[in-house]
C-alpha cells in the first residue's frame, strides 16, 4: 500500500508493525498486518465481531505474541524475545471492556499497586500521583471505597486513571465503553477525550463512531484478520472504499 497515512514511515513512528502474522493453532487472526502510529496520534479501530480487533491491539503490549514479522513500540523490539515485556508494559497502559479492577483492593489500592510494585515508588509518592488522576477522572472522593461500590461508568474510569498513573506514553482502549449501560458512555467518552486533548497516543477499538468523528485522526476498518481500509474520519465516513466497510458502516450507522 502506499497511501502515506498509511505508512507513516520514519522515526517518528512511536509504533511499528511490519508484515505481522498470527496464529491460533491453524486459524490465522492476522494476516499482514502494516501498521505506523505516529506519537500522539489518535487512531480508532472498528470492524465486525471477530475480525482480530482486540488481538491486534493485544500484541502492542505483547498479551499476545506473533509468529510472524516485527512489532517495535518506542524503540523497544517485542519480536526479539520475552525479556523486553517489562519495559513495554510499562509504556502502554490497557483500558478493557470489562474494567478489570482488583475486587478486593480499594479504588486507592488499585491505582497504587503498579506503580510501587513495577516503578519502585513510595506509597505516599504513589498516592499522590493516583489522587491526581482520580481528580482528574473526576472522582477523588471515591478513593477509599471498594470497585463494587462504584457504577459502570465510574469503575471505567477508575480503570483509565490506574492505567495513567504508570505514565504510559500510549494508551490501548479495547471497547472501553461497551459494558456500560448507555447513560454512562458520554463520562467515559469525555475522559478519553480530555486524554486525546493532551496528546496521548491512543488505539481504541470502538463502535462510538460520534468519537471517532470528533477524536480520531485515522480510522481503521479491520475485517477477518486484515486492515482493509483507513483513512482519516472526513474521508472514512463519507466514502468508505470497500463493500465490506459500507456493509458495516450500513450496519452500525
Ligand atoms: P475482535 O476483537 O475483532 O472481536 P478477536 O481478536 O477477539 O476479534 O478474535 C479474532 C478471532 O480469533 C475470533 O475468531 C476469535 O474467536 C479468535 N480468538 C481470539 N482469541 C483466541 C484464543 N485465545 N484462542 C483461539 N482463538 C481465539
Ligand atoms: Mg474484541
Amino acid at each position: 500500500m502506499t497511501d502515506p497515512i498509511a505508512t507513516h514511515a520514519g522515526a517518528d513512528s512511536i509504533i511499528r508493525m511490519e508484515a505481522v502474522n498470527k496464529w491460533y493453532g491453524t486459524f490465522q487472526v492476522l494476516t499482514d498486518i502494516d501498521l505506523s502510529v505516529r506519537t500522539g496520534e489518535r487512531i480508532v479501530i472498528c470492524g465486525p465481531s471477530g475480525s482480530g480487533k482486540s488481538t491486534l491491539i493485544r500484541c502492542i503490549n505483547r498479551l499476545e505474541t506473533v509468529q510472524k514479522g516485527k512489532i517495535v513500540v518506542d524503540g523497544i523490539e517485542l519480536t526479539a524475545g520475552g525479556k523486553n515485556v517489562d519495559a513495554v508494559r510499562a509504556e502502554v497502559g490497557m483500558v478493557f471492556q470489562q474494567f478489570n479492577l482488583f475486587p478486593h483492593l480499594t479504588i486507592l489500592q488499585n491505582c497504587t499497586l503498579a506503580p510501587m510494585r513495577s516503578r519502585g515508588m513510595s506509597k505516599e509518592e504513589a498516592e499522590q500521583v493516583a489522587m491526581k488522576y482520580l481528580s482528574r477522572v473526576r472522582i477523588p472522593e471515591q478513593a477509599h471505597k471498594y470497585p463494587s461500590q462504584l457504577s459502570g461508568g465510574q469503575q471505567q474510569r477508575v480503570a483509565i486513571a490506574r492505567a495513567l498513573c504508570m505514565s504510559p506514553k500510549i494508551m490501548l482502549f479495547d471497547e472501553p465503553t461497551s459494558a456500560l449501560d448507555p447513560e454512562m458512555v458520554k463520562e467515559v467518552l469525555d475522559t478519553m477525550i480530555g486524554l486525546a486533548e493532551d496528546g496521548m497516543t491512543m488505539l481504541c477499538v470502538t463502535h462510538e463512531m460520534g468519537f471517532a468523528r470528533s477524536v480520531a485522526d485515522r480510522v481503521i476498518f479491520m475485517a477477518d484478520g486484515k486492515i482493509v481500509e483507513q483513512a482519516p474520519p472526513g474521508e472514512f465516513f463519507a466514502q468508505p472504499k470497500h463493500e465490506k466497510t459500507r456493509q458495516f458502516l450500513g450496519q452500525i450507522l
